[in-house]
């Protein structure tokens, strides 16, 4: 498996390379079905005929890969494809269903080339298998499964609408007073993460001592992450159980300076990744946060609404006031014009709602099209909005 990983980062690397030459010379880039034609003649050369040895199919989705990373960075999603490193990961992707028998009573698949495979189960694979992934983390191989399936329009369970301020001092406060406390799991071992990257340095290159080095600080990485995914899931999982409908700001459009104030978001270029409270903001991932909330409610029949983030922490949720003055520190909001009082993440979770129940009731416009793409469901409308 680890040899066919390898196959399938030299092609992309090589398909790769052979683009930016000819960009390079002007001449224009090659789609996917000319980068399939020059795979085979790869295939057959001498001096690399241990690409043979390797499926044709992952090898092609790699160039598909390829082919989506290019379209991407043409629409400014992502930045420049870069060449894939070894020993970071890795994995390689099997198209056709045809070619892939799964029994899961047996907790066996099989998988062209590889032939019969155990697996350990960690969930009931549902539906027709479409494809197959294959991929390597901190030492260990996973399977995916893609399947397809029908299912019926779900109908959420609660009819509770309920706005969601994210920030960095509270992970998460909901209008209905519910707060999640943020993991850091980044910041909690950062001095354990340290002292390896310390030992690692201090081992010479490549030999095995650096290498066992290495996978102890890959496997700490592993464990942050780990600990940070499955906060997001069942942070993600209890709002959207408990909440048809969940508004959040529009974390895209929310400036840098906000940041600054403690209440969010991405960190632009050409800020100070090590200042502390940007490593905090990586840490939280609330980019990851808002998907997930979007697919569960999508899956649950829910809605999530994305609104502008627009004066959401300076607006007084009593009188309506606009003012910067309003939040006299990073926890406390009071009305310099009424007097109102409250947590000012919990201030901004009612506008937050205010600001949903605003879009619902007379269709303002809602920032990023992808957020409305599934029409209020039954349970949205029942909603006293
Ligand atoms: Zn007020």
């Amino acid at each position: 498996m680890r040899r066919f990983a390898g196959s399938c980062r030299f092609i992309f690397n090589r398909a790769l390379a052979l683009q930016k030459e000819r960009y390079e010379k002007s001449e224009k880039k090659l789609n996917y079905a000319e980068l399939c034609k020059l795979l085979t003649k790869w295939r057959n050369c001498e001096d690399i005929s241990w690409l043979k040895e390797a499926p044709v199919h992952p090898l092609q989705q790699t160039l598909k890969d390829l082919e989506r990373a290019y379209s991407n960075f043409f629409a400014k999603r992502a930045s420049f494809p870069r060449f894939k490193k070894k020993g970071k990961g890795g994995g390689f992707r099997y198209p056709d269903p045809k070619q892939i028998k799964l029994e899961p009573s047996n907790s066996r698949i099989f998988l062209p080339k590889l032939g019969w495979l155990r697996y350990r189960n960690s969930r009931d694979v549902l539906g027709r298998v479409k494809q197959v992934t294959v991929s390597i983390r901190s030492g260990k191989w996973f399977l995916s499964i893609q399947t397809e399936r029908e299912v019926a329009q779900p109908l959420h369970s609660s009819n509770t609408m309920v706005g969601v301020d994210v920030g960095v001092s509270r992970f998460a406060t909901l209008s209905d007073v519910t707060v999640y406390e943020p993991v850091n799991s980044y910041r909690r071992q950062e001095d354990r993460l340290a002292f390896l990257q310390r030992q690692l340095s201090r081992k010479q290159k490549r030999s095995s001592n650096w290498q066992s080095a290495k996978a102890r600080v890959q496997k700490l990485h592993t464990k942050i992450a780990d600990i940070r995914r499955d906060y997001l899931h069942k942070t993600s999982t209890s709002i959207s159980k408990n909440h048809a409908v969940v508004v959040m700001e529009d974390l895209g459009v929310v400036p840098m300076s906000k940041s600054a104030a403690g209440t969010v978001v991405r960190p632009g270029r050409g800020v100070r990744a090590k200042s502390g409270l940007n490593k905090s903001i990586l840490d939280q991932g609330w980019y990851e946060f808002r998907r997930q909330l979007e697919y569960k409610q999508q899956w649950r029949g829910g809605l999530m609404l994305a609104v502008p983030a627009k004066n959401t922490s300076r607006t007084c949720r009593s009188c309506g006031y606009v003012a910067k003055e309003n939040r006299r520190t990073q926890a406390k909001f009071c009305c310099v014009e009424c007097g109102y009082s409250q947590h000012a993440d919990l201030n901004a979770a009612h506008n937050i709602l205010a600001a949903g129940h605003a879009v619902l009731a007379c269709g303002e416009s809602v920032q990023q099209g992808r957020s409305m793409k599934q029409e209020p469901t039954e349970a949205i409308l029942a909603l006293s909005v």
